[in-house]
């Protein structure tokens, strides 16, 4: 391997650290940053995030609220929560666990949370403010590799990158991230011609695009940076599993200036971003400064 491993596992204790400096002056001034979590149904991925989410805002020393709700829960009881909570002056952010069972409208779900508190960054407003360079609420992976990127280059102006993907969750947001940086942006997706010639000319390459292993070795450019948002589960040796991303780490970790591996790349800084993003919601609601090194 001759990249230099970006190691979001020590990077995010780094960001939960600062967050919990904020929590500590926030607390002295009589203020504890809340984050809500909602879960609807019992999706056994969804549980293992939610206790994470939970212990790790616990951990900070902010305050935790989860809120289970059965599988048939309905919209109006659902809504009726989000009212609440938008109204809870101890709750600064609120995030809805995706996906929810399919008989919710997800949209409207996450449209009905106080732009304010939308600690995930998926609301329709927030989403406008980032796509017009205005302060927002910024979704938490693809800030995660935002910081990643920042850390590792200093600045990240006049660089070509090449985000292969175009989720609302990932793709989209991470390019506008790129573009409000200063980058020369790509969106690549699954009908993009002569993908490998596109990533060929990328200095950054996000992949986030849910397949094991796609990016093969030789599509990376020589020094280019490489962020692998992927998080796929395939079958290993004795009948186990293990996590892969979507690039070839082996073979791209020989070319690239520097990667991220998977496990322990951008995952660990999507929830240490949560909470990042419940500490500045905190903030700004108290009319406090942006907590320094926590936002776009
Ligand atoms: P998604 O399924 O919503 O989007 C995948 C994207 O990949 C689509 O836009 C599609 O156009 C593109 N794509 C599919 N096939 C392609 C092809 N052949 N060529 C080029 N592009 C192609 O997925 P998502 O929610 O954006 O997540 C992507 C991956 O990131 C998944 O593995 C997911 O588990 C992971 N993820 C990780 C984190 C984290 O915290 N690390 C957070 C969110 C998602």
């Amino acid at each position: 391997m001759t990249a230099t491993l970006i190691d979001g596992k020590a990077f995010a204790a780094k960001v939960r650290g600062k967050v919990a400096g904020h929590v500590t002056r926030l607390k002295e001034m009589g203020i504890t940053p809340g984050l809500a979590v909602v879960l609807v149904g019992a999706d056994a991925a969804s549980e293992v995030y939610v206790r994470n989410k939970g212990k790790m805002t616990v951990e900070v020393g902010m305050a935790s609220f989860e809120h289970r709700l059965a599988e048939d829960t309905q919209e109006d009881e659902l809504m009726g929560l989000i009212d609440r909570l938008n109204a809870d002056p101890e709750v600064h952010g609120i995030l809805v666990q995706l996906p929810l069972p399919p008989h919710l409208n997800s949209d409207l779900v996450i449209n009905a949370i106080d732009p304010a508190k939308d600690v995930d960054g998926f609301h329709i407003l927030n989403v406008g403010l980032l796509g017009t360079g205005q302060r927002s609420m910024v979704p938490c992976t693809p800030l995660g590799c935002l910081m990643m990127l920042r850390d590792h280059h200093g600045s990240l102006s006049g660089l070509n990158a090449v985000v292969i993907g175009r989720s609302n969750i990932v793709g989209k947001p991470m390019a506008q991230l790129l573009l409000g940086d200063s980058c020369t942006v790509t969106i690549a997706h699954s009908r993009t011609k002569d993908l490998a010639d596109v990533v060929r000319r990328a200095d950054i390459v996000v992949a986030a695009v849910g397949r094991p292993g796609f990016v093969p070795g030789d599509w990376i450019k020589p020094g280019a940076t490489v962020i692998d948002v992927g998080i796929n589960r395939i079958e290993a040796e004795g009948g186990k599993t293990r996590l892969v991303g979507d690039v070839d780490f082996a073979a791209a970790s020989e070319v690239a200036g520097a990667i991220t591996p998977v496990p322990g790349g951008v995952g660990p800084m999507t929830i240490a971003c949560l909470l990042a993003n419940t500490v500045t919601a905190c903030c700004r609601a108290n009319g406090l400064p942006e907590p320094e090194g926590l936002t776009a």
